[in-house]
């Protein structure tokens, strides 16, 4: 495959190289601050057409050739901007699982970021063990009513709406009584309380309490019974560095270091090659995308090969530059959330054991 851009592409790389020259220093681009301003970032980047490019166009994307959110990213970190805010797991999910209804309703507040989300399925005794959460969501009338123990749920105390996991049916197998709704946020009931991350972030992510809050019957996704299915396209879209666009923020941050020393200590030579091996590895995730070619366990292997990469990075930064620089230690401390968040690094490599090398029963 031929990664030169196109006429067209060029053209879109120099617009959008020129929107962000104009909007330097506008937003921040790091710790509470860039959390603060996420929601403005994500629509001054739609409204210049440079956000959601590769989705459908009826739902207000471009329908463009997932390049151009490659190009965006590289674009973004070359010009030092905030990072693309990253929800392509959760417009997948609701494009794969939802009625048409609920996609014309709810895709295009996602994409043009006018309405905010957050995915509630982590609870605290239900992490790498999803299958068993034990929020409930019981029928009354047109409507569920929901209790339980969200943890970790990203973005919680600025969404307008929570893609959540709820156990409809405790009388079959664990996974099959699973079901997923879209619940207003903006509701009694709910109850939001924050974490702070170890680099300070206050405004990541947070716990929510849900009691007695209630979602229409008719904001589930699928069938009753069925989340457990839209759980897994979201997860395994979640482990796409493709999707998450942190390739080419990498680099920037292996050449930022290596512009800081005079020896290269071994962490950062270490840190370039597996930068490069990554950024090379997305490039061909994304020519097999162009082909048509999807993929299901494959995603474990980018996310770990994306966990190393991003630890390589921050241990670099770690060795060339200490505590002393607030932006590059945090790199370092938010490193640490890499092997953990969209499923932990020993369950990608049990889901490559037992689905790709076919391991173990
Ligand atoms: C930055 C960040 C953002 C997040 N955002 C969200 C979000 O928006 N929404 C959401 O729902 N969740 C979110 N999460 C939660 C994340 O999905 C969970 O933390 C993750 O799935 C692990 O679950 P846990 O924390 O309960 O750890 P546990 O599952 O308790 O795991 C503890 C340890 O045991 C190991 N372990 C567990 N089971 C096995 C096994 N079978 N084999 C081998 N080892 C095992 C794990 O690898 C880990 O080392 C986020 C997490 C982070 C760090």
């Amino acid at each position: 495959m031929d990664f030169r851009d196109s006429p067209e592409e060029a053209e879109f790389r120099t617009r959008l190289r020129d929107w962000l020259t104009e909007q330097k220093g506008k937003f921040p681009t790091s710790g509470d601050e860039y959390w603060a301003a996420q929601g403005a970032w994500h629509q001054a980047l739609y409204q210049a057409g440079f956000f959601g490019t590769s989705w459908p166009e009826e739902y207000g994307g471009q329908d463009l050739p997932p390049v151009y959110d490659v190009i965006v990213d590289e674009e973004i970190a070359k010009a030092g901007a905030p990072a693309r805010p990253s929800l392509g797991y959760l417009v997948v999910g609701l494009s794969h699982h939802g009625s048409e209804e609920l996609r014309q309703r709810f895709l295009p507040g996602m994409i043009n970021g006018t309405e905010r989300w957050c995915q509630g399925f982590s609870e605290p005794g239900a992490g790498s063990d999803l299958a068993s959460l034990t929020t409930t969501a019981t029928r009354e009338g047109d409507e569920y009513v929901i209790h339980g123990h969200k943890i970790w749920t990203s973005y919680s105390d600025v969404a307008d709406w929570c893609l959540l996991l709820a156990r409809t049916d405790k009388d079959v197998a664990k996974h099959k009584g699973i079901s997923a709704f879209i619940v207003p946020m903006h509701q009694d009931g709910i109850e939001q309380r924050p974490l702070k991350m170890i680099s300070g972030v206050t405004k990541e992510f947070g716990q929510v309490l849900f009691d007695g809050a209630r979602v229409p019957a008719a904001n589930m996704v699928g069938a009753p019974g069925e989340g457990w299915k839209l759980a897994m396209t979201v997860v395994s879209h979640e482990r796409e560095p493709s999707t998450l666009g942190f390739s080419a923020r990498y680099g920037k941050l292996v050449r930022q270091l290596a512009t800081r020393v005079g020896p290269a200590p071994e962490e950062l030579a270490w840190a370039w090659v597996q930068t490069e091996m990554l950024r090379l590895h997305v490039r061909r995730r994304l020519s097999e995308q162009l082909d048509g070619l999807t993929h299901g366990p494959q995603g474990s292997l980018d996310k770990l090969l994306m966990t190393w990469t991003e630890q390589s990075v921050g241990h670099a930064a770690l060795a060339t530059v200490g505590t002393g620089d607030e932006e590059l230690f945090g790199a370092y401390m938010y490193s640490r959330a890499q092997s953990v968040m969209g499923g932990t690094s020993q369950i990608q490599k049990n889901i490559i054991a037992q689905r790709i090398l076919g391991l173990g029963s």
